[in-house]
């Protein structure tokens, strides 16, 4: 019996003999997963589920390569993106007179109905495809409790057209059988794109998005995502995760734009400024949630909702400015992060919701909890006695909406906190304000109901075409020995490994359920890797061996389990195979996993899988690996006999053909790494580390030796840098400096380039990193061509946190790097 199971049984046999109900105390010996009442837990022996595989694509459809080599959107000064996503105002109308006056008609109790959000099954019976609103339950939740937002599948993704289904009954009764007629907000995870919305365009996962360099990308792709999203009659995405990727085991690294805070910046804005558009009530457009605010991405054990230590220097200097940024670019709601900073829960930090969040970046949207935040309060960081205690601390703290989600607890509990005076009325009118402004700015209040001629937006093939572009720039080629790569296409091809034939590691985790691991909601029409080398280069040419495979335990529920059980298939076969090929396309990785379920005690990728790169590579035969996985996992064994590796991470469902387009030439890779991947399962330093983590055990400084450097990556095409330039060599007061640098394409193909520009503080009363990436370009070039770029640095890019937590520029000298060249210049 594991130890889970043991667990649960004892609460079981508690709850019985003290007359409590099963799920609650369940969720008090582990967090409740987010199917309401299905606990993570199987039975065993288990037969082994089909391999991932099952129901999938039999045919690949290719998009055909039209765009392949044609520019494509692109970015020739990072900050000038930016700039124009910051200084966005809104178009709403003042929404101040309405809210007021709705307020001064409400009740006490509708003004916490207002901030109450449930989950689906609250309102609804059956799940999956057979889910449908309970006429009681929803009289319960919307008329008598006034419940003012509802969230989540049920557990798996539905068509538009049941969609709109149960938003129009949830919204009928919200909006005609109350007596104030308050819309419901109701929220989803459109994470990589509508993902809860069967038919709807899936992108590559942030991670990816980030390793385009491509904020124009990304801005479009959470435009789609905006879209398919409303069409589904549901107007607020919990999404971007704005959390920065330093802490490579922890499960959601790929749900960040990885390590560089600049980076995530910059990505993070067009995400918002994609969803939110430049009128949020329109039909195109989704209200943003900033999640998880803030420092939940950095455990120190790795492990999901564990503590975090992070000094408030550093949280301003590393996870504060996504958020911060994020906010002036218009972003309406506010996740909080679920695990805690310095022993502070972030549900009741007061500094980081309240101080920071509302004093210092103006903040005007509502901060929502996340899911059984403020239950964990009690059970799980014990910080509150009881839960009406921790819905006092977490109300007081900042928290204007409680993503309950499976009861009713937190309306009675405010509510009697409001009658004892514990919570002051200022401080529900304050919350309730919030809310109402936003629904008012979503034009529930002018019409709520879900349009069904927006059903035809779902999944349109320029849709498509805009996934598969990110998917091909996100494309990160890491090693080409020997140009390995491109392949020729009369070349017999081995394709193997356990991530070769599957939609699922292409998507990872929030795709169609929340772990990712029900193969029947895939499209059948989009090509596996395998698929679409087969369309690329003729079935006849292609074996396939996968030699192992990455599956889940048969009789687990596909919608919250993950799919990582890494076992043997028959490697060799396979390595016979690899035999009788000219070429071996390894696919190795991930399967699927999402939040806690993904915890891992080892970065390393899985043993059967490093067992059958060894025996592959034994073979003799060129080995091309590619990498579908979400977060970094340790390959040193197998590195140096590959002969090209090319990092996919989660491209979504267009990532098949955007692989095999890159292998055989069709596509010219331009993806970097977003993060820097680690040799070593310790080996974690990022690549703004301080001179001194390089220190190795004879004292040198040589122990920064990652396996491939942030920022990386390779191209068919060479590229040749010259002329950096600064306007001035000495900078004072605010005068701006200007670089300036000229780029160009020294190959024999197009191509397109991302120039990083970094920025090393030589001497500071801080320890200063190495250097830190301070801009940024994607830029297309033909061969021979030459572009020169001019980047504008300002003094407060040169600053940095303090120890009293401000930020500051030291003078003194600055290298400025790009490309390799670098040049000096002397802030007074
Ligand atoms: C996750 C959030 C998510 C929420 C609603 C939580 O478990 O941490 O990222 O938005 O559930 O599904």
């Amino acid at each position: 019996m594991t130890r889970k199971v043991a667990l649960w049984l004892a609460a079981v046999v508690v709850s019985v003999c003290l007359g409590l109900p099963i799920q609650k105390v369940a969720s008090i010996t582990t967090p409740q997963p987010k199917a309401a009442g299905q606990a993570r837990i199987v039975s065993q022996p288990e037969p082994r589920a089909a391999l991932m595989s099952e129901h999938l694509p039999d045919r690949a459809a290719p998009v055909q390569s039209d765009a392949a080599e044609k520019s494509g959107p692109e970015v020739t000064d990072s900050d000038a993106f930016f700039q124009k996503a910051i200084q966005y105002t809104s178009q709403a109308r003042n929404q101040a007179e309405k809210v007021e006056a709705l307020l001064k008609r409400m009740t006490i109790e509708e003004k916490i109905g207002q901030m109450t959000q449930l989950q689906i099954g609250m309102i609804a019976n059956g799940r999956d495809q057979d889910i449908r609103i309970d006429p009681s339950k929803l009289e319960k939740a919307i008329v008598k409790y006034g419940v003012g937002s509802i969230l989540n599948v049920s557990d798996q993704a539905l068509t538009v057209d049941k969609w709109q289904e149960i938003i129009a009954q949830i919204q009928e009764a919200a909006t005609k059988k109350t007596r104030l007629g308050i819309p419901v907000i109701y929220g989803i995870d459109s994470i990589h794109g509508a993902n809860y919305v069967q038919g709807a365009t899936l992108f590559p996962q942030e991670i990816g998005m980030a390793a385009t360099w491509n904020p124009e990308l990304m801005k479009r792709g959470s435009e789609i995502a905006a879209a398919e999203t409303r069409a589904a009659g549901i107007p607020w995405s919990f999404s971007p995760v704005l959390d920065i990727g330093r802490q490579p085991l922890w499960p959601r690294f790929w749900e960040t734009f990885g390590e560089d805070p600049y980076l995530a910046k910059v990505m993070g804005v067009a995400f918002v400024r994609g969803l939110e558009g430049s009128d949020v009530a329109s039909p195109n457009h989704v209200a943003a949630s900033l999640k998880h605010y803030m420092g939940y991405s950095f455990p120190l054990t790795g492990r999901d909702r564990t503590p975090a230590w992070i000094p408030e220097n550093h949280l301003r200097e590393y996870f504060l400015p996504t958020f911060a940024a994020a906010v002036k670019a218009g972003a309406r709601t506010v996740m909080v992060n679920s695990a805690e900073i310095n022993g502070v829960p972030g549900h009741i930090n007061h500094h980081i919701l309240t101080d920071i969040l509302r004093g210092e970046l103006g903040f005007e949207g509502f901060v929502v909890s996340d899911w059984e935040d403020i239950k964990k309060l009690v059970n799980i960081w014990r910080v509150a006695a009881n839960e009406k205690e921790a819905t006092r601390l977490a109300v007081l703290a900042g928290i204007d909406m409680s993503m309950v989600p499976s009861d009713y607890s937190f309306s009675d509990n405010l509510l009697a906190l409001v009658k004892e005076g514990a919570v002051p009325q200022s401080r529900i009118d304050e919350a309730v304000r919030r809310i109402l402004r936003v629904k008012f700015e979503l034009g529930l209040f002018e019409n709520s109901m879900p349009n069904p001629a927006l059903k035809a937006r779902v999944g349109l093939p320029e849709s498509r075409k805009a996934s598969l572009q990110a998917a091909r720039e996100s494309m990160t080629l890491l090693k080409n020995t020997n140009n390995l790569l491109p392949l020729s296409k009369d070349r017999k091809v081995l394709v193997t490994g356990p991530t070769a034939d599957s939609l699922i590691p292409l998507n990872n985790g929030w795709s169609y359920v929340w772990q990712g691991s029900e193969p029947s909601l895939y499209p059948k029409d989009r090509a596996t890797i395998r698929r679409a080398i087969e369309a690329k280069v003729g079935a006849a040419n292609v074996t396939y061996a996968p030699g192992t495979r990455i599956t889940r335990p048969a009789g687990s529920t596909s919608n919250n389990t993950p799919t990582d059980l890494e076992e043997e298939v028959d490697i060799p076969a396979a390595v016979r195979a690899a035999q009788a090929a000219d070429v071996v396309v390894l696919c190795l990785g991930e399967g699927s996993y999402a939040e806690t379920p993904g915890n891992i005690t080892d970065l390393t990728l899985g043993e059967s899988q490093l067992r059958l790169a060894e025996a592959i590579e034994a073979s003799g035969k060129p080995v091309v690996l590619v990498l579908v996985e979400g977060r970094p996992r340790i390959i040193n064994r197998i590195v140096d006999k590959a002969g090209a590796i090319l990092m996919a991470y989660n491209p979504g469902n267009e990532g098949g053909q955007a692989i095999a387009d890159v292998l055989f030439g069709d596509v010219n890779p331009s993806g970097r790494l977003p993060f820097t991947y680690p040799r070593t399962p310790n080996g974690l330093i990022t690549y703004d580390h301080k001179t001194f983590e390089t220190e190795d055990t004879a004292f040198g400084n040589t122990a920064f030796k990652p396996q491939f450097q942030f920022g990386e990556g390779l191209s068919y095409t060479t590229f040749a840098y010259r002329d950096l330039r600064l306007s001035q060599k000495t900078v004072s007061g605010n005068a701006e400096l200007s670089v300036s640098v000229t780029v160009s394409n020294s190959g024999r193909r197009a191509g397109k380039e991302v120039v990083q520009l970094y920025v090393s503080d030589l001497v500071a009363s801080l320890s200063p990193a190495v250097k830190r990436l301070k801009r940024f370009a994607k830029i297309y070039l033909e061969p021979g061509q030459s572009r020169t770029l001019t980047f504008n640095l300002r003094r407060d890019d040169l600053s940095f946190i303090g120890t009293d937590n401000k930020a500051v520029a030291e003078p003194g000298e600055f290298d400025v790097m790009i490309g390799g060249l670098t040049d000096r210049f002397t802030l007074k």
